[in-house]
Formats: C-alpha cells, structure tokens, sequence
C-alpha cells in the first residue's frame, strides 16, 4: 500500500481547526489540513460543502469564525487579501471588460507599481505561458471561453503569487475544451512549481490534475489522498461511493488472520475475504466495498470459496470501450460489474437475464468501518 509522504519543512498552507458559520449555519466546520510548496491540491466535493467558502478564507475574502490560517509559516488569519502572497482566479473570470488582454494581464503589476520595461517583459512572460501571443491588444468581448480562460490565468499569475487559488477554473469550457485544458493546466502548473489549489465538484477533473485532493462532506474533510489512494482505499461509505462507482456489502467480522479478514456479507449468499491490516473485532459490522472493474466472470459458482456470487444480468449499458452490467442476486440485491469491450469481444459476450458467476481477489476490495 503506497502513502504520500509528506515533504520536510514547514507546508505552505496550514489549516488550523478552521470553523466558518453563517448564523448558526456551519459551512466549514473544523477543518485541519496541510498543503505543501508546490503541490497540485484540489478541494473536491458537491455543491454546497464549503469548498469555496474554505478558498475565500485562504484568499482573504471570509474570515474564520474560529481557527488559524497559516501561509509560508506566517499566521495570515488577520491579513487583508491584498497582503497575502497569494492570487485567485474566479471562475467568472472577471476581466475588465473596456481593457485589452495585455492590460488585463498587467493590471495589478501597474498598482503594485512595477517599473514600465519590466511590467511590459512580465506581460509578454505571461502571454506566452498561456500561448495567447497573437491576442494581446484584443478586448474581451473579441475572445472565445477558452481564450478568456487562459487571460485570466494568465493575469492571476502575472504576479509571481507562491499560492494560486482556482475556483472551478475550467467550469465555464465545454467538455472537450475542459479535458485538454486540465493537462495544460498541470503543465504551466509544473513549470512554475507554484502551489495551486482548485475547487471542483468534478471528480475527473481532480482526479487527472491533482497530486493530493481533499474529499470535503458537508463542511468537513471525509479524507485527503493522492488521486489513486482515494480510488483505491476510500476509508469512508462517502468517499467510496462519491469516487467512481461501487459494490457496498454491509456484514460482520468473521475472523483475521494477518492482513486478511473473513466477512459474513448480511444480503448475499457469500463469505467476503477482504485484506486489511488493522485489527478488527469478530463480530464487528463493517461494509466491504468492490469496485465494479475488479470482478471477473468465472465459470461456476465454488460455493466454498469467498468473494464469488452468483446472479441474473438485468441491465446492460455499453459506453463503446466498456460495458456496465447490473446483475440481481438470489436475494434481489443488486450488484454492477464493467468488462472493458476487447475483453468481451474474446470471448462469448454477455446477455440480457443470462446467469453469470462472478468472482474477485481478496487484494481488489477494502473494509470500510464509518
Ligand atoms: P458550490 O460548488 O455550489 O459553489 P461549495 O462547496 O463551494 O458549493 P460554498 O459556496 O462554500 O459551497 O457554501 C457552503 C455553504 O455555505 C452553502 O450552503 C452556502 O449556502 C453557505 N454560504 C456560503 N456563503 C454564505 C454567506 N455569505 N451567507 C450565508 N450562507 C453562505
């Protein structure tokens, strides 16, 4: 089981119990996080968890009700937004409307004051960091999304800020734009090695940009993981449910040998070998969770061997590189299995209502126990 290691040194970003209320409604509530020099961290969850909220606060633009911001080891709690050596990006954009895109870029260069010839070096800088040479003297209003995108990157970092903050940077491009847009976004990311830290309700997005994301949940942080880690080992129901898809079996702890625990699975008519290391309790009720890529069709049903069920094929979506079935157990639960289509292909495909015995390793599944 690979784990992030967290860099030496002081993190750029500390977050100390950090609690905002509005009236007597918490929305951030508690949050301790650590964000490191450089990283590429995302703030993931549904609409309404306090994401932006916790973005405005690093920003300057809310105060915490109580707890402690720290950036680059000074306590910024107090500090007006325009003290603090970080730039957002609002997902509006909000360029200036009357300015051409050179100006927008140099705008806050000219109030902080820096010297004509280098303000003008800065601006080319930046133009050719987002790759908008050939637009510098058009105004806004003369752009597509994708340009004014990339003008209000551009302007955000004119400043050389150690700490970008990004509110659903690519939430106003289509689809295909949104796609390209995240890898050159990690790219000028890279390149510069400044921190950013991006808000997103779009688990794909984060998933491809970020080096670690905060999974957030009605105000808290349900878990903070690299991309793969979350995927891989949720520790949470939330968080194994809000990451992709996935197969819950509530049931109760059998016996642990090593780093292996036997589960009696409540509503199907299986055992579940499932490995996990911490020591468990027999008899305790946990929920084991099986990504849907992770079973296999096997040819019949060994009734003495754990993680195999059999069932009734009562739903088939085909998405062209992979097939997602549903399949009914004896007991009507319902379980959902993706085969990718090359697969399938060799050998006899599957059909609607056909019985099918599926069967996964104890090492492809996780014990959840919130
Ligand atoms: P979205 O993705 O929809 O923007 P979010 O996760 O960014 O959601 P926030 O904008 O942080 O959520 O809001 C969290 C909660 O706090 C919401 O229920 C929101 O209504 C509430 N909230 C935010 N700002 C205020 C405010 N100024 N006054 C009262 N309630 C607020």
């Amino acid at each position: 089981e690979e784990s992030w290691q967290a860099p030496e040194g002081e993190p750029i970003v500390r977050i100390e119990n950090v609690t905002k209320r509005f009236g007597t409604f918490y929305a951030v509530d508690d949050i301790s996080l650590q964000i490191h020099q450089g990283e590429f961290f995302s703030l993931l969850g549904a609409s309404g968890c306090g994401k932006t909220t916790l973005l405005r606060m690093l920003a300057g633009f809310e105060t915490p009700t109580s707890g402690r911001l720290f950036i680059d080891g000074q306590d910024v709690t107090d500090v007006p937004p325009y003290a603090r050596p970080v730039n957002m990006m609002f997902q509006s954009y909000a360029l200036f409307p009357h300015m051409n895109v050179a100006d927008n870029i140099a705008f806050g260069l000219k109030q902080e004051r820096m010297p004509k010839a280098e303000r003008r070096e800065r601006v080319a800088e930046m133009l050719s960091l987002v790759q908008i040479e050939a637009l510098a003297s058009r105004k806004p209003h003369q752009l597509s999304g994708g340009q004014r995108q990339r003008v209000a990157l551009a302007r955000a970092l004119a400043r050389h800020p150690k700490i970008l903050l990004l509110d659903e940077p690519l939430g106003a491009l289509d689809k295909k734009l949104r796609e390209q847009t995240q890898f050159e976004l990690v790219n000028i990311q890279e390149r510069l090695g400044i921190t950013f830290i991006v808000v997103t309700h779009d688990q794909e997005e984060a998933m491809t940009m970020s080096s670690r994301i905060a999974l957030m949940h009605e105000g808290r942080i349900e878990q903070v993981d690299p991309p793969r880690r979350l995927y891989e080992f949720p520790s949470t129901r939330y968080a194994a449910s809000f990451i992709g898809s996935v197969n819950l079996f509530d049931g109760y702890v059998l016996q642990q040998d090593d780093d292996q625990v036997l589960v009696q699975c409540d509503d199907a008519e299986t055992r579940l070998l499932v490995r996990h290391s911490q020591p468990l309790v027999p008899g305790m009720a946990v929920t084991v969770a099986l990504r849907p890529e992770k079973m296999r069709v096997l040819g019949q049903l060994d009734a003495d061997t754990p993680n195999q069920l059999r069932g009734r094929i009562k739903e088939i979506a085909y998405l062209g590189d992979v097939s997602i079935y549903h399949v009914e157990l004896p007991g009507g639960k319902r379980v959902q299995f993706t085969q990718s289509n090359v697969q399938a292909l060799a050998e006899q495909p599957l059909t609607w209502d056909e019985e099918v015995v599926l069967g996964w390793s104890a090492n492809s599944c996780g014990v959840l126990t919130e």
